[in-house]
């Protein structure tokens, strides 16, 4: 295993920035967070604040920056739930073009690895399924997803780029769905929209009819694949999922179930270019990396329960 001393961790407020910290951190590393807390939250870091290991950055990766040397950068800024990045639109497309070539300046000049945080929306609308790497993806290039879609496949071709002319070492994961604590309760996200309704006794909100699909991955398996590929060396692009399929009504039915809760679910109108299907082929990170998810929904909802209620309770009080 590579030991590295000292490691950037773009957007490290975030929710999988976060977590990626605390992993990086028990391994003995130093830590360099940067984040300009546009969709991250302190929060997510305040069990760090007393860790001489770990320093904060307050600050956007868009204006060319300089942390001192690392031997590792992780990139992982950028708004990353469709309410999110479709709200913060330019700043999405900002941070995966000019944000991603900062980065990588980084990693340039201090001769350190590289591990690019991808999605599995780089895959569009998947007419192939399951979704392996070389697929090349079936997105709408000026859709309302584009900001986020284009600029994530912008950045994969840059980190290209850098590896091939600059011989930076790079790697890139496409992520697909995660979920666990610190997501934040109101991104949107189908997760964390479904466990705070079912929690706070509200109706769950089904878009369109809910035979749509995703595949759901607990956060701490997502990073354990994520060290793990950051350590291979692996150029190409590498998919890192749970491919346990779902349509989004049975996760609606497992939430309620996990939760004891009686909500009522209610159907709402399917967003523009919401992808019908999506399912990781994770053939390549279990032969190449020896990795597989562990977790499975029901017993990931349960782990995730006990930081839902908490910010259920909380905006009970506020309201
Ligand atoms: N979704 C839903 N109800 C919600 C939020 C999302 O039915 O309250 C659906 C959404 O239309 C999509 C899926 O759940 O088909 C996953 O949405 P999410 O925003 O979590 O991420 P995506 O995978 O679309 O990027």
């Amino acid at each position: 295993m590579v030991q590295w001393k000292r490691v950037l961790i773009t957007g490290a407020a975030g929710f999988l920035g976060s977590h990626l910290t605390d992993a990086v951190l028990a391994m003995g590393a130093e830590v360099v967070g940067i984040d300009n807390l546009c969709t991250g939250s302190l929060e997510n870091l305040a069990h760090l604040q007393h860790d001489s290991r770990f320093t904060f950055e307050h600050g956007d990766i868009c204006t060319p920056f300089d942390v001192g040397a690392v031997d590792f950068v992780f990139n992982f800024a950028s708004p990353a739930s469709p309410v999110d990045y479709m709200k913060l639109g330019p700043e999405t497309l900002r941070v995966g073009s000019v944000g991603t070539v900062n980065a990588l300046e980084v990693a340039k000049k201090y001769g350190a690895g590289f591990l690019h945080a991808s999605t599995s929306e780089c895959y569009g609308d998947p007419e192939q399924h399951p979704q392996t790497e070389s697929y090349w993806g079936n997105v709408n290039p000026v859709g309302p997803r584009s900001v986020y879609d284009e600029a994530k496949r912008f950045s994969e071709a840059t980190i290209m780029a850098y590896h091939n002319y600059y011989k930076v070492q790079t790697s890139m994961v496409r992520i697909f769905n995660t979920y666990g604590p610190r997501l934040q309760p109101n991104d949107g996200r189908v997760i964390s929209n479904l466990m705070m309704q079912a929690l706070a006794g509200d109706d769950l909100t089904i878009y369109g009819d809910g035979q749509q699909t995703r595949s759901f991955c607990y956060a701490s398996d997502l990073i354990a694949g994520i060290v793990a590929l950051a350590q291979s060396g692996e150029a190409l692009p590498t998919n890192i999922g749970n491919p346990v399929e779902w349509t989004i009504m049975e996760c609606a039915k497992t939430v309620l179930e996990v939760t004891g809760s009686s909500s009522r679910i209610v159907y709402r109108p399917m967003p523009q270019d919401d992808p019908r299907q999506r399912k990781p082929d994770i053939t390549k990170a279990c032969t190449l990396l020896g990795w597989e998810p562990k977790v499975a929904l029901r017993d990931g909802l349960l782990l995730s329960m006990e930081y839902f209620q908490e910010r259920v309770a909380r905006q009970q009080v506020k309201s």
